[in-house]
């Protein structure tokens, strides 16, 4: 569990250090492009471009490279190679981790579909999108309620649903929630990204995010993903 939380950690981490990066590469650009600026107003006068200028461009760039490798680095360890993966086992796997996401008075009650459902994903991934939602789910019950997570079979796809008791959403809110940076929690407490990053996840394994919500009765999240036929696995 602990684990699990350091690695939710890190790839709220990654996140928000590409946002930082951004910022921190928008602010070299803007050095580069203002010293290039004064380098070329000298040479358009006939003098030569001054040493400072060009030094401060070349310093620039160092610290941009610089910038970017760490990010790489960090987001190379994140990489894991997909593989079948049987999603009612994982589910089970994780229920103590996502207990400690909630608080004590919610009820979280976990039902799997009796036969096999293998999707193409992988532990960690499965894990940081129940993550997302169960987090999510237990922010919007600070009184309380109930959790049910449900994994079926759905026609050819797997089928994760989790639906919660809480306070639900608005028109206004829902029609904004895979907006990265939308956020309606105080600063420090939500990044926005959660659910943006939980969509593109899903999409990019060819599965989609639905999501139904009342406010004052709850919200109800279904995680689609396409199943993988058992002619497909290689036998053990
Ligand atoms: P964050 O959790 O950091 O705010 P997310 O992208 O995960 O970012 O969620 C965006 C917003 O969607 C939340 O701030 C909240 O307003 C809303 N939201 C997400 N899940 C739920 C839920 N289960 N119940 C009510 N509101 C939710």
């Amino acid at each position: 569990a602990q684990d699990t939380l350091i690695r939710t950690e890190r790839m709220n981490t990654l996140a928000l250090m590409g946002a930082g990066l951004a910022h921190d590469l928008n602010n070299l650009l803007c050095a580069v492009k203002s010293s290039a600026d004064l380098a070329l107003l000298n040479l358009e006068e006939g003098l030569p471009p001054g040493v400072e200028d060009l030094t401060r461009i070349s310093g620039a760039a160092d610290r941009a490279a610089l910038l970017t490798r760490r990010l790489m680095e960090f987001a190379r360890r994140e990489v894991e190679a997909l593989a079948p993966v049987e999603l009612g086992r994982e589910i089970h796997g994780m229920e103590e981790t996502l207990r400690l996401l909630l608080p004590r008075s919610v009820d979280l009650r976990i039902q799997v579909g009796a036969e096999a459902m293998v999707v193409w994903s992988t532990r960690l991934r499965l894990e940081q999108m129940l993550v997302n939602l169960v987090a999510n789910a237990g922010d919007a019950m600070p009184k309380g309620g109930t959790l049910h997570v449900k994994v079926a079979r759905s026609g050819d796809q797997a089928l994760i649903e989790v639906a919660d008791s809480g306070v639900g959403m608005g028109p206004e809110v829902l029609a904004r929630i895979f907006d990265p940076f939308f956020t309606t929690k105080a600063p420090g407490k939500g990044t926005g990204l959660g659910l943006s990053s939980l969509k593109a996840m899903v999409e990019e394994g060819n599965g989609r995010l639905e999501v139904e919500s009342e406010p004052g009765k709850g919200s109800r999240f279904r995680l689609l993903m396409p199943l993988m036929r058992s002619e497909a696995l290689s036998p053990r």
